[in-house]
């Protein structure tokens, strides 16, 4: 009698567990699956999705090497003659400058060279060697300078165990920002910079967007997106407190400064404001 007693309350048991179970399963809702979100992203081509294998893709180039530029490049000099009647002097006649073995190399008062070509925003590439032996000390040894918008000075110096003043250093933005590290080589070595330079905007006689240098020397980075807080110059801060108004292009520039500095393997990428 006992034993169908507690057989029946265990069926009992079973048959309420059974029933709550089935009836919990009735009650309780999946949760919904919530459909995907899309990611859409605005661009210059149209609204695309992330991940969208229709977007245009970017132009194909060839990417260029030691002594050769990029396949999109303008080549503003190879080292030859030809090249050479991209630049003039700052008068627009023929420059006095040799071309020689591949370069061409500063000649004493005959002044800047400056390219025919006028541009704004960009990437520059230039290779260049200060002499050697080397002659003069400070900022009389291997002086010279690459000009953006025919205004903006990377300074060219032998750097190379010469002491100066470091807003005047090789590849300072002279008299505005000394580079992060001094990443000379020897003089007479080539040596490269590789500049993604952004004009600034002026309206009516402001600046409304200064202009901001990022700088490679021999491939390091010095200077890392600075913004250029007016002109360079010789005591630039001191003489010149802020920008002088220019045209949106300007063409690249370098400097004759006394010294015999060579420069090879020029060329230029334009790039938006
Ligand atoms: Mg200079």
């Amino acid at each position: 009698m006992k034993r169908t007693v507690v057989t029946g309350i265990v069926v009992c048991m079973l048959a309420l567990l059974t029933g709550y179970a089935a009836e919990q399963a009735a009650t309780v809702d999946e949760p919904a699956k919530k459909p995907p979100k899309l990611m859409y992203v605005e661009t210059d081509t149209g609204r695309w999705l992330i991940h969208d294998v229709n977007r245009p893709a970017p132009p194909v180039i060839t990417p260029g090497g030691p002594g050769k530029a990029p396949s999109d490049a303008i080549v503003l000099f190879d080292g030859t003659e030809a090249s050479m009647t991209n630049w003039t002097d700052t008068k627009g006649n023929p420059s006095k400058w040799i071309v020689r073995d591949g370069y061409m190399e500063s000649v004493k008062k005959a002044g800047y060279v400056q390219t025919k070509g006028k541009f704004g925003s960009c990437q520059l590439h230039v290779e260049f060697a200060t002499p050697t032996p080397p002659k003069g000390s400070s900022q009389g040894r291997g002086n010279s300078g690459v000009f953006l918008h025919g205004t903006y000075e990377v300074q060219v110096l032998d750097s190379y165990e010469n002491k100066t003043y470091p807003d005047g250093q090789c590849a300072a933005l002279y008299g505005r920002a000394v580079p992060l590290v001094n990443a000379c080589r020897k003089p007479g070595q080539w040596q490269s910079y590789d500049i993604i330079y952004h004009r600034p905007i002026f309206k009516g006689d402001k600046v409304v967007r200064k202009a901001s240098f990022t700088v490679l020397h021999n491939g390091v980075v010095v200077h890392d997106h600075v913004v250029l807080q007016g002109g360079t110059g010789w005591r630039g801060p001191h003489v010149i407190s802020d920008y002088e108004p220019h045209g949106d292009t300007g063409p690249i520039m370098l400097q004759d400064h006394g010294n015999p500095v060579r420069f090879r393997n020029i060329w230029i990428r334009e790039l938006r404001d």
